[in-house]
């Protein structure tokens, strides 16, 4: 009879431990593995548990140990490699190590009732035939000009899954029309190590690389197999993208696996398609766009070696890809990569992890690096390459300042502004107009009393909504129809303060009637699709003037749009957030490289009351190398990240004492070699019914930073304060307002 052991479980609750559990005698025979999942008693539950340890001894009495109740069969296990990640990533952002494997599966692996392996439709075109060769005759006009574009692309691959279909813009009506015509057929994909044939990439149609992009890509050619990061500093439209697949093609023809990861709304179908081109080998895609079961398939294919290629936001970082041999991190910059609740991870520096486990190569890329990044490639700790001049021949959009200090603005514009609007329009070109703030206006107030319309569960005012009719509240989501007089007085004089998005397009397609006006923000593409119609709209030349917001400043290039114009940026000026000057040149250097071709160069017009501003002056006068370097400078000077390390450890309550007293006890630490900061209220102090406060931990090493935290977590156990509020702790915070 074997002897009995113990499984020392992660198990999805917030405690930083591990569990340990008997094998009941019917499992005895079953011969565990590391990374095999089980199913678990937890207090009234059953849940779902991995198998991290398998253990002789157990230091608690037989009759205190329960028995797990189950195993899975067939499971396909969590691979070393990725347990490895998981663990590291559990001590590093001192986050519960159940907790963490919870959130890097996928739904369905988290639940007690196995799921079976889904099978992944895939569409592949017909054998030709004289027949289906006379309906496909028929088809090239305008009416089903998508069905025939459809076709082409099935054509030039060998199957194509519906998640790739979709996301690179066709629709499943398309779909079955060409399959009613017996053009195409479903297939189910075959859950099988994809075999390499010769025409796995097509290198005929690479680019000739300039001089810059081949140092990169012997660079990076040259790494494979050991650990190196790479940070590709290149102005968009430099060919970075085109790095990135050269450098894929080297890896890929080693026959191993390739990770990339885009932001948020980084995934265009233009992205998507350039890689199909280039790849003819499975491309697996992981995004928020994904149902559970397609997302289950995606793990499950590149857990098998089934997918080349897996293309994803932020939590694909956490793909089990056995035979990773390259991370390529797209805009490696954006706050998107990180995770702003419970497991606060920040997919970068995940991804640069990884890389160093795995001792494979990893490639940043961005036209505006993170300060953190370009501060490693100083200290020489990343390769760091830069690509000076765009690909295509189109140059630079050109930045200045336009002062309106002294000027009356309507609906948030100037005179001057107005003109270059109407000028632009005349020579038959496009214009976008960034704001970054959604809405008509950010408030409403009433022009007897003062009194300003405000969310009481988060006592900030409400972003008037007009379109909708509704006063929304940007912090909590709540919403109320826009009232008819003062609450305070009475009054009926209530008015708009500021302007959103819907202000200025309602004032533009007034002003400028005969042209056509577009809005692109979430509030206008919540719908499926529609985001890429609007912006194929665009392309075609719909619309002369855009509106946007964030979304714009991301992946998408207007070739016809030769001025930008940025409004109210100059709160980042005065910010108390560190980060706030670099995240404002970012955005500014990016919405500036939307713009423009070789023979029609943009211009970019920012609005400020303070021109004179010297981190105006310096983004202007010197570029974003310059200014970052500046700004890290400022850091040195004050100890902040990339040269301190930072913790911070986030209240809240339904009362504004207990979060702060909470953490007033946590600051009566003896901490050796951390200072403190704090407790403050939040900047938003009152969010959803909630007091938030903070406290900040700061350390001159990451080595002291953890050291505190470890404190702080300790510090815990005699917390009279704790069960009365909900905290968590965030480790490299990028985002201290909230
Ligand atoms: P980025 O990713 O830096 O924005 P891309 O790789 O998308 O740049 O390149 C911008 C444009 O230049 C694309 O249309 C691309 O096809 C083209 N391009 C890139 N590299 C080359 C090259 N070596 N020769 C010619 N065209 C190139
Ligand atoms: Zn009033
Ligand atoms: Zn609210």
């Amino acid at each position: 009879m074997p002897q009995a052991k113990f499984l020392q479980l992660a198990i999805p609750v917030p405690l930083r431990q591990l569990f340990t559990y008997a094998i009941p005698d019917a499992l005895l025979e079953h011969s565990f593995t590391v990374g095999e999942r089980v199913v678990a008693p937890f207090g009234h539950r059953h849940v779902i548990g991995i198998v991290m340890a398998i253990v002789d001894e157990c230091e608690f009495a037989p009759n205190k140990i329960k028995a797990i109740t189950n195993i899975i069969e067939h499971d396909q296990c969590i691979p070393q490699a990725l347990i490895k990640l998981l663990t590291t990533c559990a001590s590093y952002y001192h986050h519960p190590i159940g907790d963490v494997f919870h959130q890097a599966l996928p739904v369905l692996l988290r639940q007690v009732e196995p799921p079976s392996i889904a099978p992944i439709i895939a569409w592949q075109c017909l054998p030709k035939t004289e027949d289906n060769a006379e309906v496909l005759s028929k088809l090239d006009n305008k009416r089903s000009k998508k069905q025939w574009q459809l076709y082409q692309l099935l054509s030039h691959h060998q199957q194509l899954t519906w998640p790739e279909i979709r996301t690179l813009g066709f629709n499943k009506a398309q779909l079955s029309a060409l399959e009613n015509k017996q053009l195409i057929a479903s297939v189910e994909q075959l859950a099988t190590p994809f075999q390499w044939h010769d025409d796995a990439l097509n290198q005929e149609n690479e680019f000739t690389l300039s001089t810059e992009q081949a140092v990169v890509v012997s660079a990076i050619s040259q790494s494979i197999g050991q650990y190196s990061c790479h940070l590709i500093d290149g102005i968009t439209g430099s060919g970075k993208t085109e790095v990135y697949l050269q450098s894929m093609t080297k890896v890929l023809s080693h026959h191993q696996q390739v990770l990339v990861l885009v932001p948020e709304i980084g995934l265009t179908p233009q992205t998507l398609s350039r890689f199909e081109q280039r790849f003819n080998v499975p491309i697996f895609l992981h995004h928020s766009g994904l149902n559970d079961k397609e997302r289950l398939a995606t793990w499950q294919n590149a857990n098998q070696n089934n997918a080349a290629i897996i293309i994803g936001t932020r939590s694909a970082v956490f793909s089990p890809l056995p035979k990773l041999g390259l991370i390529i991190v797209d805009e490696e910059h954006d706050a998107s990569f990180k995770q702003q609740d419970s497991f606060r991870y920040h997919g970068r520096d995940v991804a640069i992890i990884r890389a160093k486990q795995l001792n494979i190569p990893i490639i940043l890329g961005s036209a505006t690096p993170s300060f953190e990044s370009l501060h490693n490639a100083i200290k020489q700790r990343y390769h760091y390459h830069q690509l000076t001049k765009r690909a295509a021949g189109s140059r630079q959009a050109k930045v200045s300042l336009l002062d309106v200090s002294n000027q009356t603005l309507q609906a948030g514009l100037s005179l001057p502004l107005k003109k270059a609007i109407s000028q632009t329009l005349e020579r038959g070109e496009q214009v976008l107009i960034f704001l970054n703030r959604r809405g008509y206006s950010p408030a409403i107030n009433c022009q007897e009393c003062h009194w300003v319309a405000e969310c009481t569960r988060c006592q900030c005012p409400y972003t008037l909504h007009r379109g909708q009719g509704l006063l929304i509240c940007h912090h909590c989501g709540s919403q109320k129809r826009v009232p008819a007089q003062c609450d305070s007085c009475g009054s009926v004089r209530i008015k708009p303060i500021g302007q959103g998005t819907e202000q200025i397009e309602e004032y533009l397609a007034q002003t400028f009637a005969q042209y056509s006006t577009v809005r692109i923000d979430r509030d206008s593409t919540r719908r499926k699709g529609e985001l890429n119609k609007l912006l194929q709209q665009v392309l075609n030349k719909e619309h002369q003037i855009l509106i946007g917001t964030q979304m714009l400043a991301k992946g998408h290039h207007f070739p016809d749009v030769t001025l930008v114009a940025m409004l109210d940026i100059d709160g980042a000026l005065f910010s108390f957030d560190y980060r706030a000057p670099e995240n404002m040149a970012q955005l500014i250097v990016q919405v500036a490289g939307r713009a423009g071709r070789a023979s029609k160069p943009g211009k970019v017009l920012v609005q400020t009351q303070y021109p004179q501003h010297p981190l105006l002056q310096d983004l202007v006068n010197n570029g974003y190398q310059h200014f970052a370097k500046q700004g890290l400078n400022e850091r040195q000077m004050a100890f902040l990240p990339p040269f301190g390390y930072q913790a911070l450890v986030r209240a809240d309550a339904n009362y504004p004492s207990y979060p702060e007293k909470f953490l007033r006890q946590i600051a009566t630490v003896n901490f050796s070699d951390c200072e403190l900061a704090g407790p403050m209220p939040a900047a938003i102090e009152k969010r959803a019914g909630k007091y938030r406060f903070h406290l900040l931990l700061q350390a001159k090493t990451r080595q002291a930073l953890h050291q505190g935290v470890t404190q702080v977590l300790q510090s815990l156990t005699n917390n009279e304060w704790q069960s009365k509020v909900r905290w968590s702790i965030d480790i490299d915070p990028i985002e201290l307002s909230w």
